[in-house]
């Protein structure tokens, strides 16, 4: 076996009995609190499906498709990574089999390995080992690398990630490595107990394949008393002060201080022998967290899309909202309306009383009239209202159709032969064929006009935010939709693509072509969600 030479550190993040558990969250509270100790912490996730990212992926499958500043669609736990560490992800922090085998194939083409034959053990494994170094190594030089992952112990396509990390851990020493593994205890209601048989079974099963568990953390509805601790660290070989309570907490943002609280990071620190480099800094966050477990009033804002009631579809969205309520004090209650069912005759009942309006991104026709319908009851009521890139799409297809008067306007991707194209493939993408990374992805620098509501939002010249589209604003149409009203605010510094929009003579209206939801921190609430929830306050107030 070669060693591996690295002063890095390691901590491998598994889980157990079902999915969901929220390893990603366990990931990000656990990296926050060592950073908030001063390490330098970078985190992978390995993905055991096959496609090469999720781009191509159905939110209904995959939940939201988190986009990096260098354009990687990735998993949605990169999002919470970034939430929780302040720290920007990027391609490197996300790996999937389907990108792991791409890889080798290529090689293999290449004829990199001439004479071999290609197999899952060692060509795959020591692809998956080389990623989890690619993270190690980089510039920043991460004193420590969480790499999660994906799927449940068990799993016949986590098989290979499992059996890289085994050997990863040898090469680079055990005593630079820690497994830690997320379960499930059960409470069964009818016999009123926690129930550790499923994590007997799951640490057992990662035993199987050569993974001593050194650290379990166990999800469970009621807090573990110190018997049951005892009674999973006899049966699984760890000791029951490595047993970590991971309670259900009301916000995500509470799990970090429940670990603190059991001081899981000093144990942590202690087994990979990192020395302290400060006491944590955590009041921040701790500040907030207060806050919004206190917030005086609320606002209802419509959440107008097609996944409606899918959580995960709209994560970076719900979280933004969490930043901004605490930001302006106030609980965000999400009134979820289903597009596909609104109607110009449904549409003054379903969306009584809502404060702010939210039109998310999205693909393909169904639900968009009732997207535009949505955009027409919020301009003409004077609701605030923030588009986001689908949703600036059908701000500005219904201003054409209802103020401009430009019947039947329309985006092309809906009506290709459209009369009025006023949104339509951007140039460089008329050629593309392939699906797979060919939108227009990730970070790109945007120019405000002054005085709109979108300068005041960010109070800067240029912005830079993240992109993930095909379609755009048709110049051919700009003069017109400005002469009648509508305000273009945002452009790219060529001024060849429209970003934002707004309507002029509404208290608050703005659109764009961006998903700024991505970009929304903690400790630093997205200006446009800030801005909208405080319009709702002030609506609620007035009404
Ligand atoms: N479907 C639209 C496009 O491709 C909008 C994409 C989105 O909302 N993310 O341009």
């Amino acid at each position: 076996m070669k060693k591996i030479r690295i002063s890095t550190k390691f901590i491998f993040i598994t889980g157990g009995v079902v999915s969901s558990l929220g390893k990603g969250i366990l990931a990000s509270s656990l990296g926050m609190l060592l950073k908030a100790r001063g390490l330098r912490v970078n985190v992978i996730k390995l993905d055991p499906y096959i496609n090469v990212d999720p781009g191509t992926m159905s939110p209904f499958q995959h939940g939201e498709v988190y986009v990096t500043d260098d354009g990687a669609e990735t998993d949605l736990d990169l999002g919470h990574y970034e939430r929780f560490l302040d720290q920007d992800m990027g391609r490197r922090n996300n790996a999937t089999t389907g990108q792991i085998y791409e890889t080798v194939i290529r090689r293999e083409r290449e004829g990199a390995y001439l004479g071999a034959t290609i197999q899952v053990i060692p060509h795959i494994t020591n692809e998956i080992k080389q990623r989890i170094l690619d993270v190690a190594r980089r510039s920043s030089r991460p004193d420590l690398v969480l790499v999660e992952v994906g799927g449940t112990v068990g799993d016949i396509e986590s098989l290979p990630f499992l059996e890289a990390i085994r050997q990863f851990s040898l090469e680079v020493g055990q005593e630079n490595s820690l497994f830690l593994h997320l379960t499930l205890v059960p409470f069964i209601r009818a016999a009123q107990e926690l129930k550790t048989k499923p994590t007997q079974h799951s640490v057992g099963r990662l035993r199987e394949i050569g993974i001593q568990a050194d650290m379990i953390a166990c999800r469970s509805e009621v807090p573990l008393e110190r018997s049951l601790k005892e009674k999973i660290a006899l049966f699984t070989n760890v000791r029951a002060a490595d047993v970590i309570d991971a309670t259900d907490v009301p916000s995500i943002y509470e799990v970090p201080l429940n670990l603190e609280h059991q001081k899981m990071a000093q144990t942590v620190m202690r087994k990979l022998g990192l020395r302290v480099i400060h006491r944590p800094r955590l009041e921040k966050w701790k500040a907030i967290v207060e806050r919004q477990r206190q917030l005086q009033q609320e606002v209802e804002i419509a959440l107008c899309g097609k996944y409606v009631g899918l959580q995960d579809a709209y994560k970076s969205i719900l979280e933004a909202f969490q930043h901004a309520g605490v930001a302006n004090s106030t609980r965000v209650k999400l009134r979820w309306v289903d597009t596909e069912l609104l109607t110009v005759d449904n549409i003054d009942k379903v969306m009584a009383g809502v404060h702010g309006v939210l039109v998310p991104g999205g693909f393909g026709e169904r639900g968009v009239e009732g997207k535009i319908e949505v955009v027409r009851w919020a301009r003409e009521s004077g609701t605030p209202f923030l588009g986001i890139c689908l949703g600036l799409h059908a701000a500005v297809m219904e201003y054409a159709r209802n103020v401009l008067k430009l019947r039947g306007a329309n985006s092309t991707e809906f009506m290709p032969r459209t009369k009025h194209p006023v949104i339509h493939l951007m140039p460089e993408q008329r050629k593309i064929k392939h699906k797979g990374a060919t939108m227009r992805l990730g970070a790109y620098p945007c120019n405000l006009l002054r005085g709109t509501n979108s300068w005041r939002a960010y109070r800067r010249a240029s912005i830079s935010e993240r992109h993930r589209h095909r379609y755009e604003f048709n110049n051919d149409y700009r003069q017109r939709l400005e002469d009648a009203g509508m305000v273009v605010s945002g452009v790219s510094p060529d001024d060849r693509l429209v970003e934002m929009v707004e309507v002029r003579n509404h208290p608050w209206f703005v659109a764009v072509q961006f998903h700024p939801e991505l970009k929304s921190r903690v400790t630093r609430p997205h200006p446009l969600f800030r801005d909208l929830v405080k319009q709702a306050v002030k609506r609620a107030r007035h009404k």
